[in-house]
Formats: C-alpha cells, structure tokens, sequence
C-alpha cells in the first residue's frame, strides 16, 4: 500500500504494509523528509480497509524557532475517513460516511520521521455489508422502519418481496427478520 504524501509541494510515495492494524505507524526516516519553518502537508492512503475509501489529511504547522538537530517534536491534528457507502449521495454524506480521528507527526530537528494514524475501530459489521452488495439495491419502503429508502434489498431474490433497507438489516441478526430463513 502506498501513503502518499506531499510536504511544501513536493510528493513523496511511501510504502506501507501494516494496514490491517488499527493504528499505522508510518516510519518516513528512509525517504528523508526536510521541513521548512513553515509547512503545507497533505497525506492520503487508497483503499486501506474494504469499507474505508480514503484517509486523508491536510493541514499546515510551523517551527517558531529552528529546531536543534536532535530536538523531537510532535505535530498533533486529524484525519479524514471517508467510508464506502453502498450509494454516494449527498444524503449519504451527511449521514455520517466520514469521520475523523486523530494523527500525530513525530519530527527530529526539521526531519520528519514518523507518521502515526488512527484508523476506526474494526466492526465486521462491513462484512455483512458486502454480502449486500452484488444483490444490487431498488427505491422504495423499508418494511421494517417504514422510511422511503434508496437502499432497499430484496432479502430472498424472489417475489415474496421480502425486502427491507441497509440500515435495518445490518442491525438485524442473520436471518430474514420477516420469515427467519436464513439470508440468501
Ligand atoms: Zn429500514
Ligand atoms: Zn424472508
């Protein structure tokens, strides 16, 4: 996985392996980043999660004197996460597909050295997600909570309609909530 990162204009591809943990720690020392007094960084990983699309972070920080060569120093702000929904609406967005948690950049004199990111606790509740996804989704009323939905899964296939929307399934156990046969 590459984090891409992009100090004062200038980009820098960093290789990264450890994205299945719930905390990146990103070790920059090889690739010998040199700040400056004052400083633009932007950062984003593709893809680090199934249900995570992007993580990003742009912000900007400054040394109020030179530091020493062997001073450390923190540089604490936030990321963005934007989740993977089923349907990208500004409805959506709005419902909370994006999050943010914090990051930390850890310098030494005007080297930056590591990155570390918070990603959202895990739920395996995306995994139940994706079973939803090759099914495909059709407007209409969720018959459990009644609301008109653009999420709405035929739970079975078939023309007995059991149908209901996202939100409700993925709070449901794993059987249809209307006949209890299990979710095909
Ligand atoms: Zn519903
Ligand atoms: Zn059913």
């Amino acid at each position: 996985m590459t984090v891409h990162v992009v100090l004062n204009y200038e980009l820098y591809y960093i290789d990264y392996s450890k994205y299945h943990l719930p905390i990146f720690m990103i070790d920059v020392r090889p690739y010998n980043i040199v700040c400056e007094s004052k400083n633009t960084i932007m950062f984003f990983i593709e893809n680090p999660r199934t249900n995570i699309e992007l993580v990003s972070g742009f912000f900007e920080f400054y040394f109020s004197t030179t530091p020493n060569t062997n001073t450390h120093g923190q540089v604490v702000s936030k990321s963005l996460i934007t989740f993977r929904t089923s349907i990208r609406t500004i409805d959506s967005f709005d419902q909370g597909c994006y999050e943010y948690t914090p990051c930390i950049l850890f310098t030494k004199g005007l080297c930056l050295e590591e990155m570390l990111i918070y990603l959202p606790p895990q739920e395996l509740s995306f995994l139940k997600e994706l079973r939803f996804f090759c099914k495909g989704f059709e407007n209409g009323s969720c018959h459990l909570c009644c609301f008109d939905k653009k999420n709405i899964v035929n739970l079975h296939d078939n023309r007995f309609d059991h149908k209901c929307c996202m939100d409700c399934i993925l709070k449901w156990g794993d059987t249809c909530p209307f006949c209890r046969a299990s979710i095909v």
